[in-house]
């Protein structure tokens, strides 16, 4: 059947002035040629540390930011090629719910005019708004009191499940979550997680869920795309993944989430240095110059995303790799 969302090669640079006091242009390589399909009751997450174009890959998708090149589908439909009209209304089905709930809602509109605002500028009969509103508050757990009550008088999590209801409020196919729990507190952050798996169950949702943290995905996600300096370096269901990673990013990444079972640790990987600058990638593999695993050709070939059992990689000595090193996880004995 067809996939609810198919990207293709989506590439989007933006030019930025070289210095202060010069006149060249250089470019930022934001994303560089991100491929994926989701199905719809499915998550995509999204993972890699700031800077990787993780973000920016979801507003291309929702067409929020026209790509450089590449296209997307929604329901084998070509986004790019619709009019601004036809456009708006597909909008409707394909909506966002950000990473910080404090700057995310208006301060100066009340819950009830938050929520109606979507529903006003979708067409959705002026005496039924009301009714509306309160279904999106008992949706996201909260009661139909809030109604009147501003921003402010709500903690992070309790905001964040107000611009969830928002995002919610026309019924949409497809919600891309920008790093939807990083701003919340480590003890809220799964109540929010377990509340968007609800809906997710309740409303057939898909949703490509950004994180810079494996460890938020593990639960949410049916599958992972790791994106380093705009480029995804691996792609797998999610227990292949978490069980199998072929990647040394994602096995650095993976290896930083404590194992909740005692006496079972993972072999740490650490990283040289910090993310290079993505005006000037390097070259080849553009994570030569932080992987432990790094040979000369490293440096002078680019690997390619190549699929093996559906589980795909982007690095010329992932199988060396995979048959020398130990095991992810090790109980000390
Ligand atoms: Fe590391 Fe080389 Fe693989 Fe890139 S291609 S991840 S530098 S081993
Ligand atoms: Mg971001």
């Amino acid at each position: 059947s067809t996939p609810l969302l198919r990207v293709e090669k989506l590439v989007k640079h933006f030019p930025v002035q070289k210095s202060l006091f010069s006149r060249d242009k250089a470019v930022v390589h934001a994303v560089d040629g991100l491929s994926f399909e989701l199905r719809a009751g499915q998550t995509m997450a999204l993972v890699g540390e700031s800077g990787c174009g993780k973000s920016t890959a979801g507003r291309l998708v929702l067409r929020l930011l026209e790509p450089t090149s590449g296209k997307v589908w929604f329901e084998g439909q070509d986004l790019m090629t619709l009019k601004p009209a036809a456009m708006r209304e597909r909008r409707r089905e394909l909506q966002m719910i950000f990473q910080d709930p404090y700057s995310s809602l208006n301060p100066r509109m009340t819950v009830e005019q938050t929520l109606i605002e979507p529903l006003q500028l979708h067409g959705l009969a002026r005496g039924r708004q009301k009714a509306r509103a309160i279904e999106l508050l008992d949706l996201v757990g909260l009661p139909a009191q809030y109604l009147q009550r501003y921003p402010h008088e709500f903690s992070g999590g309790q905001r964040q499940r107000i611009g969830i209801a928002r995002a919610l409020a026309v019924e949409p196919r497809l919600i891309v979550c920008d790093e939807p729990v990083s701003a919340l507190d480590v003890s809220i952050q799964a109540q929010v997680v377990n509340l968007m798996q609800d809906l997710q169950k309740q409303l057939g949702l898909a949703y490509v869920f950004i994180a810079h943290d494996l460890a938020v995905v593990k639960h949410i996600a049916s599958h992972v795309a790791v994106m380093y300096l705009g480029q995804m370096v691996e792609y797998a269901d999610k227990k292949s993944l978490f069980d199998q990673p072929r990647h040394p990013y994602t096995q650095a990444l993976l290896s930083a989430i404590p194992l909740p079972e005692p006496g079972l640790v993972r072999q740490r990987v650490l990283l040289q240095g910090d993310v290079p600058n993505p005006v000037s990638p390097p070259s080849g593999c553009r994570f030569h110059t932080r992987c432990p695993h790094a040979k000369a050709r490293c440096a002078e070939e680019v690997p390619e995303l190549l699929s093996d059992g559906g589980h795909s990689v982007a690095c010329h000595f992932w199988r060396e790799i995979a048959a020398s090193a130990p095991p992810a996880e090790m109980h000390i004995p």
